[in-house]
């Protein structure tokens, strides 16, 4: 049986230093980091993370600001706010919450906010800093999911990692946080042959959104597996992508959903806010 990978227990960590950091910071600078979230219209899913997400900057002493607007705002008023956060020194972390209503940009959107403060790491000026391999804030699930590694002591140099899912906020910058580790890389998306591949990595990272997809009988026995994966089934039951059952009997280490990447992004996003606030990509 593989190891459980232990999500709540380090985004618990994280939390730990972070709040360790905050009052150094509050102490040392007179330096109170602060979050800025905007939230547009009334998406279900979204409320619940825009609250978890001020409930952790205020657990952990930030400041923090919610701003909902409705389902109906122009565009131009969605940018004119967050060029007011912007240029507010006392936020140092602005998140729009995505989805956003269709006839919104999101692109646009995610532009416009200062690559500075980009604590989702989603601004083109943050994924051309990743893809060149030079500091810059990172998207939180994929970051969060390097420290999964790094506290499961998976030794990544050297290692073949294969990536299943190519989305702009998981898979692709996690195959280019893996390439920075010197991890050799294959990228895999609908075309891929699935079984092919994932036999030959030593670490699997799983991010498609297709309930229970990777096999077991696929998986390198001893590999390390780590599921993105946040799927609801028809039972209501929370699943991964990866067949936890029959991949635990493989992995040398898993991680477990609920449990595993779900609770690291959050953690990972108030990392984030204090880089931002203290410069300190
Ligand atoms: P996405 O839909 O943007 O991207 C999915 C990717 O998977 C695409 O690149 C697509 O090519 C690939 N894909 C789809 N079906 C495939 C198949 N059958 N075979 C191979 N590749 C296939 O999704 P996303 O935003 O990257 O999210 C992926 C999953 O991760 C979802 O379940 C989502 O809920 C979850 N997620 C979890 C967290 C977290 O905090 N734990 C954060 C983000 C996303």
């Amino acid at each position: 049986m593989a190891q459980l990978i232990d999500g709540k227990a380090v985004a618990a960590r994280v939390r730990a230093e972070v709040k360790v950091e905050v009052e150094r910071l509050k102490a040392q600078r007179e330096l109170t980091p602060g979050l800025a979230v905007i939230r547009v219209g009334e998406d279900p899913a979204s409320k619940i993370y825009v609250t978890g997400k001020k409930k952790a900057a205020e657990e952990l002493g930030f400041n923090s600001w919610e701003h909902h607007l409705e389902a109906s705002i122009f565009q131009d008023e969605l940018l004119a706010l967050v060029q007011k956060l912007n240029a507010d020194p006392a936020v140092h972390g602005i998140l729009v919450q995505l989805p956003l209503p269709r006839h919104i940009d999101a692109e646009r959107v995610i532009a416009t906010v200062s690559p500075e403060k980009d604590v989702d790491g989603f601004h083109p000026i943050n994924a051309g800093l990743l893809s060149l391999g030079k500091p810059g804030l990172r998207p939180c699930t994929p970051f969060g999911v390097m420290r999964l590694l790094e506290e499961a002591k998976c030794e990544i140099a050297g290692k073949r990692a294969v990536v299943v899912g190519r989305s702009n906020i998981v898979g692709k910058p996690q195959a280019l946080m893996l390439l920075q580790a010197d991890a050799t890389v294959t990228i895999c998306h609908r075309k891929s042959d699935l079984p092919r591949e994932v036999a030959m990595a030593d670490i699997l990272v799983v991010a498609v959104g297709v309930p229970e997809l990777i096999q077991g009988e696929w998986i390198k026995p001893g590999a390390v597996v780590i599921d993105v994966g946040q799927n609801r089934r028809a039972d209501g039951k929370l699943v991964g992508d990866v067949d936890f059952q029959s991949a635990s009997q493989r992995a040398s280490a898993i991680t477990p959903v609920p449990g595993g990447v779900g609770p690291m992004t959050i953690a990972m996003l108030m990392r984030n806010t204090i880089i931002a606030a203290t410069g300190g990509v």
